[in-house]
């Protein structure tokens, strides 16, 4: 937890990270946690809404190929839940031409991070969506 200021007096601020390849999934996590994050980590889309139901994260940073439903099905449904659709969702995934990010910001996504990252740029880019750490 280098980096994380324990004095700041706020509790961290949730992220899902829902990204089907490990090697990625792990670097994702690892690199939010050291930015300061409480990570949750769903290797497949299928569970996502029920873990969204259960403890409804303060943002989903989702890859978008994966196996048996895509991220882009899986922000249909999430934007399709009355419970869920407020929460901000973000895309990470090498899909990065001009229609490609059309396509993910029609589907729902808030915002497109490109693969592959690099940790302190992709840090600065999640920022952008939520601070690590909520108020005291
Ligand atoms: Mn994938």
């Amino acid at each position: 937890m280098d980096g994380v200021d324990l004095d700041e007096g706020g509790a961290p601020r949730s992220i899902l990270v829902v990204e089907d390849n490990v090697l990625m999934r792990k670097l994702f996590v690892r690199c939010l946690e050291e930015g300061g994050y409480a990570v949750v980590e769903a290797e497949s889309a299928l569970d996502v809404i029920d873990m969204m139901r259960e403890s409804p994260p303060d943002l989903v940073v989702m890859d978008i190929v994966m196996p048996g439903l895509s991220g882009v099905e899986l922000i249909k449904q999430i934007r399709a839940d009355a419970d869920l659709r407020a929460i901000k969702v973000v895309a990470v995934t090498n899909l990065a031409t001009p229609a490609d990010k059309r396509r993910l910001a029609d589907a729902g996504f808030d915002g497109h991070v490109s693969k592959p990252i690099k940790p302190k740029e992709f840090l600065t880019s999640i920022a952008g969506f939520i601070e690590p750490m909520g108020p005291a």
